[in-house]
């Protein structure tokens, strides 16, 4: 299928730096009381995940290093292992909560690779269902994406939290 990898292109949406100087990733990391407004869904020791709010398609998280790093091959050990173990986690979530039936799961390494955010690696879970539509479109108003992702994150966050 032409459109198995296009998901990450919508990265381009998700810029870089904000105001305060970090990336996106690094201001919702740094900012723990902003978690539920920030779709935050899980802190582990290296790694933290949230929900893409420039869905793919519903349900679209992310799991990111705490590291402010670009460099896959400099990840740790620690970092690798969890940063899948998380997305396990949000698999399961997705399957038992939403009845996800597939996924595309990657990394966009690189601006020429589809990366908007070149210098903090993430790994990206996309759930896909049977007959799925891209989501945007479909949802092109902010207000209808905006409460989407409200009771998604409510759904998820109970397996997440399961784990602690
Ligand atoms: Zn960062």
């Amino acid at each position: 299928m032409q459109r198995l990898w296009a998901p990450w292109r919508i990265e381009y949406i998700t810029r870089g730096d904000l105001d305060s100087g970090k990336c996106f990733l690094c201001e919702k990391k740094d900012t723990p009381q902003k978690d539920e407004e920030n779709f935050v869904l899980y802190r582990g020791k290296t790694c933290f995940a949230l929900l893409n709010t420039y869905p793919y398609n519903n349900g679209h998280f992310m799991v990111a290093p705490y590291r402010h790093i670009g460099d896959f091959t400099a990840l740790k050990d620690e970092e690798l292992l969890e940063m899948m173990k998380i997305a396990q986690i949000g698999v399961e979530a997705l399957q038992k909560s939403m009845g996800a039936q597939g996924f595309n799961i990657g990394f966009n390494l690189g601006r020429v690779a589809g990366a908007g955010l070149v210098d903090h690696i993430h790994l990206h879970i996309v759930p896909r269902w049977g007959g799925d539509t891209n989501f945007m479109p479909v949802l092109g108003d902010t207000k209808v994406l905006s409460e989407a992702l409200e009771r998604t994150y409510e759904r998820l966050l109970p397996y997440f939290k399961g784990i602690l």
